[in-house]
Order: C-alpha cells, then structure tokens, then sequence
C-alpha cells in the first residue's frame, strides 16, 4: 500500500477544500463501446507499484504533452515539472500522486488509461497523450484511447484539492470500519450496495467488488442500507477488504508487464462469485444467481445465499 493509505474519516473531512464545487470524474454510467476493462483501485495500485521504481527519486528532464484534451486540459504550467525530482508517489482513491518541490502531479487512470515505462525512442501510438521523461534514460507514457484519464499539476496539499478533499476513507485503510460504515447507513433507505459504492462513504468499491463482497457477507444487495445490522456490517467491510486485497495481490504478478515493450497492463481476473454469473449456479448453494439493475449498474447475487 502506499503511505498515505487510509487518510479518510473525520480528521480527513475536517479539511478545508480549495473550493467547493463538487468535481466528480465521469461517472461510468454508460459501458465503454471497446471492451477494455476499467481501471479500479487494485488496477490503479498495482500501475502505482509497478511505475514507481522508475520514477520515485529520479528527476524529470522533460515533460512532454502531445494532447492536452483529457478530462480536464493538460496545464501549460505541468512544464515546470522539468528538472525536478519525484520525491514521493502515492494513491488516493484511484489518483495517482507524484510530489515534487514544485506541486504534485495528479494522474487518473480514467476508464481507459494505462501508463507504460518505454525507452524514449519507442515509437509513440496513437492516444499517448502525455509523457515524462525521466533521467534515466527511460519514459513515461500515458495512453488513453478514451480520454477520461488526467494529469494534472497540484500547488499546495494535494489532499485538500477539491478532487481528493471529499473523499471517503480508503477501502484498506484503518479509518474504513464497521462503525464508519453504520454511521454513514444510520436512516438510509438507499440499498447498500449504491451506499457501499458512493466515494464520499469510502473510495474505490467499483461495481464487481461491490457484488462480490456483498454475496461474501450474504447481504442481499437492494437491502435498505439503515437496516443492516452492524455485526453483518463488520462482515462487509472484511469482505470489501478481503476483495480488494486479493485483487491487488494478483496484480503483484503482472509487474513484469510494465517493462514489456507490448505495455499493456495486464489485468488480472478474480475467480468471480457472482458477478457476470447471471443464471449460472451459485457456488455456494447451487442456486440460480440473479441478475437485476440497481442504480443502471448491473448487479449479480444469489437469492438463497444473501437475504
Ligand atoms: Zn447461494
């Protein structure tokens, strides 16, 4: 895990924003039209593991951005990142954060990016939008077909800019319990699968996570999230943990892609339990699993398994 993991909660939120204005990256609600998957949080991770040996204590010689149309425009002033040294490198949510003595740099996977560590002479596909090169001799380079993805340039406390200062806890973190979780269902008749998905309760529960740790924890996912109970709440929020960290821990084992010349991440597949299980028998007890749409995302469980 990086660092800075886990900075959430009431110390978290008692920070002042830049602004108050609400900023939320596109939301995924329509799927992507070219089958590539989203990068999630263990996606996310292990592109952080996997780029920040070539980056953390090396200096920047030159940025270059050959498209600034991402999400939000490429600053001009991501430029005076030239000459300094990375000193750090952690995530937030799905952000990636470089620190350097002139502002840290922000990068978002989006939902179709991707970074790859290349030599400096590789010839540049289409969609590599933005590049560093490092001083040793070796490059950055975001790709990103879709151009949801960001870099951005930050002044100041990263984690008080208005896209990090309203974040929930971290998934792993030790702010993200049982008793944050009840707090934030108290009175809520919205399903527990949409709380357990909403940023602002805890980042990073993207939709097949969301399925799997509740079949985990055997709470159906329309279950008014007021009325779950706090001890199945510790089993959701050891589930979601469980989900995360195994997925994470598979990524460990596609490091090596990074420095393949093909660079795609390699994304890993969880053995799924429900999710995109539709009709197909429950592992546990042989039951049809259902497939319903729950705030327009797809969602699988098990009927006989999670009440
Ligand atoms: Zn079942």
């Amino acid at each position: 895990m990086a660092e800075k993991d886990g900075r959430g909660g009431e110390e978290y939120h008692r920070a002042a924003c830049y602004a108050n204005t609400q900023v939320a990256l596109a939301a995924p609600e329509s799927p992507p039209t070219i089958r590539q998957p989203m990068p999630e949080l263990p996606e996310v991770e292990t592109t952080l593991r996997g780029v920040s040996p070539h980056l953390i204590r090396h200096r920047i010689t030159e940025v270059i951005v050959r498209d600034k149309r991402l999400r939000w425009p490429v600053p001009d002033a991501m430029h005076d990142l030239e000459g300094q040294r990375i000193t750090a490198g952690e995530r937030r949510a799905k952000y990636m954060l470089f620190h350097t003595a002139k502002g840290t740099l922000l990068l978002h996977l989006g939902m179709s990016g991707s970074l790859r560590i290349v030599p400096p002479d590789t010839p540049w596909r289409k969609h590599d939008h933005f590049a560093l090169t490092m001083d040793t001799g070796k490059q950055l380079r975001l790709h990103d077909p879709r151009r949801f993805g960001a870099a951005l340039l930050i002044e100041g406390d990263p984690q008080q800019h208005k896209l990090l200062c309203e974040l929930g806890p971290e998934p792993l973190g030790p702010y993200f319990t049982a008793s944050h979780l009840k707090s934030a269902c108290v009175g809520k008749t919205a399903a527990i699968k949409l709380v357990i998905m909403d940023a602002h309760i805890v980042v990073g529960v993207g939709n097949i996570y969301a399925s799997e740790a509740l079949f985990m924890a055997g709470i159906d996912p329309r279950k008014p999230a007021g009325k779950v109970s706090l001890p199945r709440l510790e089993k959701l929020v050891a589930a979601i943990r469980e989900v995360l960290a195994a997925s994470i821990e598979m990524g460990g084992t596609t490091l090596r892609d990074f420095l393949n010349e093909k660079g795609e991440p390699g994304y890993f597949k969880q053995t799924l339990r429900v999710y995109d299980r539709a009709g197909e028998p429950c592992r546990v007890c042989g039951a049809k699993v259902k497939k319903i749409v729950l705030g327009q995302r797809s969602t699988f469980f098990c009927p006989k398994c999670q009440k």
